[in-house]
């Protein structure tokens, strides 16, 4: 990119910048410890989606130290809802880690950030970039889009990774790295959208080549690519006479680890008939299953849930094959605080009745587009 095309990009940052609770104010220097937490929650997630987390954190833990110290549960209960729980469990290890062995100090380059849990090869350039003002190529997909565009990259992603990368690495200024690395995401996130990208209002208009061809909106192109797996079974809302519901631990590792659900069978390809499903019963009960079905999308497949509740009596106690020693029992008080994950809200959701059991809260996370009827 032309030095002048990097110029009239940090020019607009300076004026057009998000103001962004992580962003270092006007004369101050950035803090590690918001930019780190900030890239974590940005991962997979949207700004919307992360700005209240973020300032729920930091005024809960607002450095390093303090989130080391937290509890686990307390902090996969504060992440619950933000998806892709395995980041919280690595949030957490990467905090004590940096408390216990680095005194409270970021590493301040890449390959010492690479090292600690949960800092990927993204987000390790980000926090050397923005919070050191190392010369490093943080390069997403709203970056990737920007590049591809900006040089007209004609090989569908993935292929077209390396090429983009190198081209985005050439583009880094030094010093102003920091600022060019968040004025490439504005930019992606604002201007050079997905789709109708706002060329008229943009800073690299002149030095684009995908513009100049007619191919801005087409850019980046992509390889085709197979349909999400989808991945069915049942789950199980035992609700006792006081409104408590029976809910279980997942494992700690793996998907939603360490979180609660209500006991549910395998996710399998194949959905399990009504007499195998009713295997995985966590409590002998007059179960009924509800109609419709659950849906959840999660990265790598998307889950079709059938839903059984039962009224149980106030000593129901889970079967052995339940695993009784992970199941407690949650008052409707206590579902708000807990670490559900937001599939068990949707299940929770649909399973009770929200305005007499499910707290405001649990009302409040994503909402339940879940339901629907199963074709004849
Ligand atoms: Fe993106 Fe258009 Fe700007 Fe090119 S001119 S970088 S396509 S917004």
């Amino acid at each position: 990119m032309p030095v002048d095309a990097s110029e009239a990009l940090l020019c607009w940052y300076a004026v057009d910048k998000r103001r962004l609770p992580w962003r270092a104010e006007k004369g101050a220097g950035p803090d590690p410890y918001r930019v780190w937490l900030s890239e974590v929650m940005l991962q997979q997630t949207t700004v919307a989606a992360v700005r209240p987390y973020f300032e729920a954190f930091v005024a809960r833990w607002p450095n390093v130290e303090a989130l080391a110290a937290a509890e686990d549960g307390a902090l996969m209960a504060a992440w619950a809802g933000l998806g892709y729980y395995a980041r919280a469990r690595n949030l957490l290890a990467c905090a004590r880690i940096v408390a216990a062995e680095h005194k409270g100090l970021f590493p301040d380059d890449e390959a010492a950030l690479r090292k600690l849990p949960g800092i990927g090869a993204y987000t390790a350039a980000a926090i050397a970039a923005i919070a050191f003002g190392r010369r490093a190529a943080a390069v997403d997909g709203n970056v990737e889009r920007v590049v591809s565009r900006l040089h007209a990259v004609k090989e569908p992603l993935p292929a077209a990774r390396p090429k983009i990368r190198a081209l985005a690495d050439a583009m880094i200024p030094d010093p102003g790295a920091g600022d060019f690395a968040q004025a490439m995401m504005d930019l992606g996130a604002t201007i050079c959208t997905p789709r109708r990208p706002a060329c008229g209002l943009c800073p690299l208009r002149p030095d684009c080549r995908g513009f100049a061809e007619g191919l801005a909106e087409a850019l980046p192109y992509r390889a085709a690519k197979g349909e999400r797996p989808v991945r069915r079974g049942a789950t199980f809302v035992a609700v006792r006479a006081d409104g408590a519901v029976l809910l279980r631990e997942r494992p700690l590792h793996g998907l939603l680890g360490g979180m609660l659900e209500t006991p549910s069978s395998p996710w399998e390809e194949a959905e399990p008939d009504g007499n195998s499903a009713r295997r995985y019963a966590p409590v002998a009960a007059d179960w009924r299953k509800l109609p419709g079905l659950l849906e959840h999308t999660f990265t790598h497949f998307h889950l079709e849930l059938s839903v059984y509740r039962a009224e149980v009596g106030q000593d129901a106690q889970p079967k052995r094959a339940a695993e009784p020693e992970r199941c407690l029992w949650l008052k409707p008080r206590a579902l708000a605080d807990a670490a559900l994950p937001s599939v068990m809200r949707k299940v929770l959701l649909h399973a009770l009745e929200e305005r007499r059991v499910v707290s405001p809260a649990a009302r409040a996370s994503p909402a339940p587009r879940h339901a629907r009827r199963r074709s004849a």
